[in-house]
């Protein structure tokens, strides 16, 4: 039978924590017929529409969303956790399970107006993606999709960004 993109992704016991199960997805990345399906599948729902930039989150974002950017001929741009980018940045916190996190974008890597992609391997509970929302919209950018290979719904992410009026693409759950 063909394989899907869950096919390549596999799961790792007691990562980073114990009682955690870490989904896995450099197995995907590293099939090229694999890493071409979740990219293509990915960009689908967004291919003819307008975008203008494809924001990646730290650090997988950054593998998918420079292919989905590349396929569309558009811009990437990452967002970052706090202190990694060179320039002038804006920060945004956000809850984790135990303390907070901030993530960051260059103050001039977008504009107002410009059409947004968001792209991530996986959704858990959404905080990351509703910061790099909040991050994209304070410079003044539309954010017409995200885009994610995983999604845990369980989690609650999904419902939290299709709340906040997003349109939320997921290749497997
Ligand atoms: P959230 O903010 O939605 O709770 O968590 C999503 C973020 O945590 C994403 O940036 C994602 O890369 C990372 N993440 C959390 N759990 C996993 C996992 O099981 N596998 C992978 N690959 N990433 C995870």
């Amino acid at each position: 039978m063909k394989k899907t993109v869950k096919d390549y992704i596999r799961t790792i016991a007691d990562f980073p924590h114990e009682g955690i199960m870490f989904r896995d997805v450099t197995t995907l990345f590293a099939d090229a017929r694999g890493f071409r399906m979740a990219v293509d599948q990915l960009l689908h729902p967004f291919a003819g529409q307008r975008i203008d930039k494809v924001v990646g989150l730290e650090a997988r974002g950054f593998i998918l969303g420079g292919a989905v950017a590349h396929q569309l001929a558009t811009g990437f741009v990452p967002i970052r956790k706090k202190g990694k980018l060179p320039g002038a940045v804006i920060s945004q916190a956000y809850k984790l399970e135990y303390g907070e996190a901030v993530m960051e974008i260059h103050d001039d890597a977008l504009q107002p107006g410009e059409k947004v992609l968001i792209v991530d391997d996986l959704l858990a509970t959404g905080g990351t993606c509703e910061a790099a929302i909040k991050l994209c919209e304070r410079l003044g950018a539309e954010v017409v999709g995200c885009a994610f290979v995983v999604d845990l719904p369980e989690l609650g992410g999904h419902r939290l960004l299709e709340q906040m009026g997003m349109n939320v693409h997921v290749l497997c759950e």
